[in-house]
């Protein structure tokens, strides 16, 4: 699951079992789905689907992200188009925490009588489009987005003001009332919806969103605060958080201005993602890459020595360093994420809670690697192993037998550096590393360094290695 589910929207759980279908919606989708997990806040027939199937046997998706005052209208839309069969056998069934209005019940109480749309129905819950550009007018956002060869999630992306265009045109609804917002939703009438519009009513409707300047659309770029770390939808949000005007903190996004209300503010995009060149330059900046000529705890010497813990140690620059890795790994369904102690308890903490699951570390009794502390598995646990420095992957593939044994399934391991120069093997597991290095060892008596009379760089102990 992604963090980006962590918001309102429509859901859909297959049961790859017998294809049966459910749709819900939630103002917080990834909440909803890990209480449907968990077998709570939920309706009696998916709940019992769930205990029956297991979770896994369910095909999480996102129908469409959609504001909270969209969601009722969203739901009916979708059940009555795509019939979910765990919706219709008992319909209505409104999720703990959320309440339909009476309207909506009555809607969803007919579905499912009658376990299919009809019509009527539709009529009700459909929204006529019109494209700004071309003043032609569309029955839905299906038929709308059909005209243009777009994908209908794009066209509600522009209705939502998330971005300005889809297809090359600005698109609006018909019925101003359609749209909750701020100008209509006070009064909030459906008199006008499913009514003959006329000629001069479309016109006027035209020219009026023609005429509202294109600043009223913020496009849907997320924001991060480098400080706290905290995700904004937009622009706008963020800057109204710290009490500044957008325009101040587009300027800091955009490199002109250092910092806006005193935090620094990057694109969610420019954190999520991060280049190998990225990475070793945060390694190096914060110390953990060090160049010298080294000694190492083997004996051998080197020109680099990497210290973990001169990044793990500032929890920001981890924080991104997670985010890179649980941006890789957020459709591959992990529940659990497991690190060997010690860098990896600190990995494991930051990468589950950007993954929205748990996170546990092995550690050595004995010599022997384990888990401890009652930590547990189910079996068929969907598993991501995380490590910071791999060179052997002596200790990874220890943690991957433990996954194992505890029935686990380990579904990849994902490293900050492998600076094995690629040779690190994890039999049947994927792997995946921020930074690929491949850092020379010479045998004193091989040394460049040492012929050419460099002295040896000084450093603390790392208690390791
Ligand atoms: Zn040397």
């Amino acid at each position: 699951m992604d963090a980006s589910w962590e918001t309102s929207g429509i859901y859909m759980l297959i049961c790859r079992v017998n294809g049966k279908r459910y749709i819900g919606q939630s103002k917080n989708i990834k909440r909803r789905l890990n209480a449907h997990r968990r077998g709570k806040s939920s309706s009696p027939i998916i709940c019992n689907a769930i205990a029956k199937y297991g979770w896994d046997a369910f095909d999480k998706t996102v129908l469409e992200f959609c504001p909270v005052e969209e969601l009722d209208e969203k739901e009916i839309q979708y059940i009555a188009e795509l019939k979910p069969e765990y919706n219709l056998t008992e319909g209505g069934d409104s999720p703990k925490g959320y309440k339909h209005s009476p309207e909506t019940k009555e809607l969803l109480k007919q579905l499912a009588k009658k376990q299919w749309a009809s019509e009527e129905y539709l009529k009700l819950i459909r929204k006529p489009i019109i494209c700004i550009d071309t003043g032609k007018i569309f029955d839905s956002v299906k038929s709308a987005a059909a005209s243009v060869g777009v994908d209908p999630s794009a066209i509600s992306a522009v209705l939502n003001g998330r971005v300005k265009t889809a297809g090359g045109y600005r698109w609006a609804y018909l019925n101003p009332d359609d749209k909750v917002s701020e100008e209509t939703s006070k009064n909030k009438g459906k008199a006008s919806r499913g009514k003959k519009q006329s000629a001069e009513t479309v016109e006027k409707r035209v020219a009026h969103l023609r005429g509202k300047s294109n600043s009223n659309f913020n496009s849907y770029k997320p924001v991060v605060c480098v400080e706290t770390n905290e995700i904004f939808d937009s622009v706008n949000n963020a800057a109204e958080s710290v009490g500044v005007t957008p325009g101040s903190l587009s300027n800091v996004l955009h490199g002109r201005k250092k910092t806006a209300g005193g935090y620094h503010w990057k694109f969610a995009k420019e954190v999520f993602y991060m280049t190998e060149n990225e990475v070793y330059d945060l390694l190096v900046k914060t110390g953990a890459i060090m160049t010298g000529h080294f000694k190492l705890s083997g004996g051998d010497h080197s020109a680099h020595y990497i210290e973990k813990f001169r990044v793990l140690e500032k929890p920001l620059h981890t924080a991104r360093l997670c985010r890179a890795i649980a941006q890789h790994f957020k459709d591959a369904q992990i529940e659990t994420v497991v690190g060997p102690a010690t860098g990896g308890i600190i990995l494991a903490h930051e990468t589950g809670k950007l993954l929205g699951t748990r996170a546990i570390f092995t550690e050595r009794v004995d010599g022997v690697m384990t888990f401890r502390r009652d930590f547990t598995l189910h079996e068929g646990e969907r598993v991501l192993i995380v490590e910071d420095i791999v060179t052997t992957g002596g200790s990874v593939r220890e943690v991957i037998d433990v996954v194992k044994q505890f029935g686990g399934v380990p579904v990849a391991v994902a490293m900050l550096v492998d600076r094995s120069g690629g040779k690190v093997d994890f039999g049947d597991v994927p792997s995946f590393a921020l930074l690929h290095m491949d850092v020379e060892t010479y045998k004193p008596e091989d040394c460049p360094l040492c012929k050419k009379g460099v002295p040896l760089t000084k450093r603390g102990s790392t208690g390791k290695k």
